[in-house]
């Protein structure tokens, strides 16, 4: 985890987060950011009750811990404090200079979207917004995953309503932004939170499953690492780690219900990873593995051959391990790692200077950043095109297998509710609120009056008309609601009149 929502952060907490050691006038600039924010939020609260500066340190302690520099770090302590403090951004232009005032600016706009009554439409501008501010400065993306996975991980303090609604909207935007922007640790904490709040029971059901691999594997993992490690070395190949893990919890769980429940054909639960110095050596690993553990036919893949389109390389092979274990072995360069583990962050990571971001680059491989920066804003303008070009589709693309078989549809306060396939406006009705359900009496569906047993769709908005005098729910409707909490709901309904008629 790379915060625990139970500590008390200092600014020393912070400044050992980074990964290298600061440079003095960096320690300073973060010290003198950290002196601001507190002295603009002196006096206010989190929900549950801790000053508000924590949350600042949670966000700059995140962003130090993925290799962001400390520029951006500053940006996270003083996130914040334009939109929610007397202090200007003016202030902090005459503080910090124009490039972080820039980058406050930034974040400061994005915090201003907020989900409309017209809801596909809303999310398009909220995902135009983030793209522009990403093309303008992508340390800005970071900030605002940061700021929304300390968030996620105090979200229990809030109502539960809330809860769904910021677990939700987490889900579909910022989740598959830390996935485009290949930032790993923040991809499955962020959706292994919102997992816990939108899929409460599956979650419970799928740790247990997770928990009980994790205990039955505790020493293997161990023993597998030091046995590649001897191996490879005895081999003459220079190895730089090798590294065991589970799969993340989410992760798990859409392997899991893409087999049908079926723990033993998720071949890649357990992974090590083996880091070596080039891009050869990779090939060299992979040979030697395959000599000594039988591949499994088909699953090799060749990541450096053909990335992934979020720039992920890597070699992928599972084979039948020691003690003939089904596991998954990942093989890579330092630099393939770097940038599997930051993202972009990476191309910038340990590079600081006073100035601006762009400055960061090293002289040594200066011809190899802009390349990378070029393909970089290449590829923000082809997302740009296929927001444009085919907005439903793309949303759609960005959507995990999780998504597939529920539709979310909007209350036109803009707030979402989760609901399976086919479900009607009663379910809908019911989603909101028992009491809803009970008294409905009428529906609008993207404004248009729609009987009862209507199919709500993906996205559309509805508008239940209640009347407190209804008399509670029909039998009828049990014919045709869908999700189990309404059903349960009627029947319970109905029992309780039958009770009080005898
Ligand atoms: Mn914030």
């Amino acid at each position: 985890m790379l915060i625990n929502e139970e500590d008390t952060l200092t600014i020393e907490d912070v400044l050992k987060a980074f990964p290298t050691k600061l440079k003095s006038s960096n320690q300073k600039l973060i010290i003198k950011a950290f002196a601001l924010a507190s002295e603009a939020h002196k006096g206010q609260k989190r929900a549950n009750g801790v000053p508000y500066i924590q949350h600042c340190l949670a966000a700059a302690k995140i962003l130090a811990s993925v290799g962001m520099d400390a520029r951006t770090v500053v940006g996270g302590l003083l996130h914040d404090v334009p939109e929610d403090t007397d202090i200007t951004l003016q202030e902090i232009e005459k503080e910090f200079g124009q490039d972080i005032a820039f980058m406050i600016e930034g974040i400061t706009k994005l915090g201003k979207m907020k989900l409309q009554v017209d809801v596909q439409e809303a999310k398009l501008e909220n995902w135009r917004r983030m793209f522009l501010a990403m093309a303008e400065d992508i340390r800005t993306a970071y900030i605002k995953l940061a700021d929304r996975l300390h968030n996620m991980h105090t979200l229990k303090y809030l109502r539960p309503e809330k809860q769904r609604r910021i677990a939700n909207e987490t889900m579909e935007i910022y989740v598959p932004i830390a996935n485009r922007l290949g930032i790993g640790k923040i991809k499955s904490e962020l959706s292994e939170l919102c997992f816990m709040y939108l899929k409460p029971e599956e979650y419970k059901k799928t740790k247990e499953i997770r928990d009980r691999i994790v205990r039955k594997n505790e020493t293997y993992i161990d023993s597998v690492i030091n046995l590649l490690n001897k191996d490879l070395t005895s081999k003459h190949i220079k190895i730089l780690s090798v590294s065991g893990r589970i799969k993340d919890l989410y992760s798990f769980h859409n392997k899991l219900k893409k087999h049908g429940g079926n723990v033993s054909r998720v071949f890649d639960t357990l992974a090590f990873r083996i880091i070596v110095t080039d891009e050869a050596s990779c090939y060299r690993v992979l040979g030697e593995i395959h000599k000594q553990y039988t591949p499994l036919p088909g699953r090799i893949k060749d990541y450096i051959a053909l990335p992934k389109p979020n720039g992920y390389k890597s070699i992928h092979t599972i084979v039948f391990g020691p003690e003939g274990t089904v596991i998954e072995i990942q093989i890579r360069t330092q630099e393939m790692h770097n940038e599997a583990e930051n993202g972009i962050a990476s191309h910038w990571l340990y590079k600081e200077t006073s100035h601006g971001w762009r400055q960061y680059l090293s002289p040594k491989r200066q011809e190899e950043e802009d390349r990378k920066q070029v393909e970089w804003a290449r590829k923000l303008r082809d997302w740009q095109k296929d927001l444009e070009g085919n907005p439903d589709e793309f949303l759609e693309g960005l959507r995990v297998d999780f998504l597939k078989n529920h539709i979310f549809a909007f209350t036109p306060n803009g707030d979402i509710i989760e609901l399976a396939e086919g479900s009607s406006v009663v379910d809908f009705a019911y989603a909101i609120h028992t009491e809803i359900g009970n008294t409905t009496v009428g529906a609008k569906i993207d404004g248009i009056m729609s009987s009862l047993d209507s199919i709500v769709k993906n996205g559309s908005v509805v508008e239940i008309l209640t009347d407190k005098n209804r008399k509670g729910p029909s039998i009828d409707w049990l014919k045709f609601v869908k999700t189990s909490h309404a059903k349960t709901s009627i029947r319970k309904y109905i029992k309780s009149l039958e009770n009080t008629q005898n």
